[in-house]
């Protein structure tokens, strides 16, 4: 199958974004290595979590893929956004994105980080500590602060309960401190970790939450009326990932039992955007080594597959040429450092110099953590479907 891959990050295209059909293409037209975005998948994955998760505001976390089409995209279907340092909210800022409809959730600011986003227009910020608390007396006619909240995640990815949020027990004494200075505190949030197995792990947190939104009422504070539930939502790296409407189901079933004066957000990135990235790598150069051909790519571990390091992703990777011979083989990265590998073990057609490698579900936490190391560039980001279809019908 052949599709034409009509690529160009400035013109509403509708195509469906085949990465083996079209890579060939893409490379003659703009090298290797590259970072192919397809909106399309931006829209499908938002989409699908927002029925999964129906009457939760979803707010994109940009950490992952900060990337203004991913933003349009999203802003277009509707979507918030939650944003974390001053560069994050001039993204936001630069495509337009209104303020009302962002949050600063980063636990720990500068005073100027707090300046910058309220000049922006952004008045939402999360809190865990009383230093934190203090720092917002200045601001506090223009603020409303989420007490972020820890819930050990063992069986997670990453595990953010130990870097961020105050225990469950100190959240109203928090609130209290907050109250007594004159700060309006609308709610809660927490983060289960990034790449969560089981949605029980929501279910727990939310109705330890919903506990705690109880005591600050019968603590004669103002009613909570905002619950965060954070990110962490799992994409399918490997085949024992739930599909998301199952994996929500817990959610759903403990958000049912919060008092329905309870906006309820989530913060997703990873489920956004992971599988809408493929990258694109050619073989620089190759050499038989213990039995195993070497291929040397233009791409690897201090590029876009950084996540190798810092997040124990899983890629699916796989050549553009197929055959039916196959030969163990190791896919290496460009710079001159040992650990610069991809794969020490694949099995692979014969491959030319210049030959494509092609790997998927590359959106999350990928090209964000790339850097230049020994001058080799980053893979150049290249966005397909930046238009949705609807879109490109009327304004044809
Ligand atoms: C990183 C982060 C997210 C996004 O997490 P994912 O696992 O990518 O969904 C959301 N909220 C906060 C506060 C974060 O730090």
């Amino acid at each position: 199958m052949s599709i034409n891959p009509i690529v160009t990050p400035i013109h509403a295209q509708s195509l469906s974004f085949n990465h083996v059909d079209s890579a060939e293409v893409l490379v003659a037209q703009y090298g290797a290595p590259l970072m192919v975005l397809d909106c399309d998948v931006v829209r499908q994955q938002y989409r699908a979590l927002q029925q999964a998760l129906p009457n939760v505001d979803l707010h994109y976390a940009l950490k992952p893929l900060p990337h203004p089409a991913v933003v349009s995209a999203l802003l277009a279907e509707g979507a918030y956004f939650d944003l974390a340092t001053n560069g994050e909210v001039d993204l936001v800022n630069s495509v337009g994105v209104p303020s009302d409809r962002t949050i600063q959730t980063h636990p720990i600011k500068r005073v100027s980080d707090i300046q910058y986003a309220l000049e922006y227009g952004c008045c939402v910020f999360v809190v865990d500590n009383i230093n934190e608390i203090d720092k917002f007396v200045a601001f506090k006619d223009d603020v409303e602060l989420l007490v972020r909240v820890s819930f050990p995640n063992a069986d997670v990815l990453a595990d953010l309960s130990k870097k961020f949020g105050c225990k469950p027990e100190h959240a109203v004494a928090l609130i209290n401190h907050a109250h007594n200075l004159g700060i309006r505190v609308k709610g809660l949030s927490f983060h289960v970790g990034s790449q969560t197995r089981s949605g029980d792990k929501y279910a727990t947190a939310i109705s330890r939450c919903a506990d705690i939104i109880e005591q600050v009422t019968e603590a004669g504070l103002p009613a909570l009326n905002t619950l965060d539930i954070g990110g962490g939502f799992p994409v399918q790296y490997t085949a024992d990932v739930l599909p998301i409407n199952i994996f929500c189901a817990p959610i759903r079933d403990a958000l049912a039992q919060l008092p329905d004066t309870v906006r309820v957000i989530a913060e997703p990135g990873r489920f956004i955007v992971a599988p809408a990235v493929t990258n694109i790598a050619s073989v620089m150069g190759q050499a038989e080594r213990n039995g195993k051909t070497w291929y040397y790519l233009d791409d690897g571990i201090y590029g876009s597959f950084s996540g190798l390091m810092f997040d124990e992703a899983k890629y699916q990777t796989t050549s553009v040429k197929q055959s039916d011979e196959l030969f163990p083989a190791v896919l290496a990265g460009p710079t001159c450092d040992s650990i610069d590998v991809i794969s020490e073990n694949i099995m692979l057609p014969k491959l030319n110099n210049g030959d494509l490698i092609v790997s998927t579900m590359m959106g999350a936490y990928c090209s964000c953590t790339a850097t230049d190391f020994n001058f080799f560039k980053r893979a150049e980001m290249v966005v397909v479907n930046e238009h949705a279809f609807s879109e490109s019908a009327v304004s044809a």
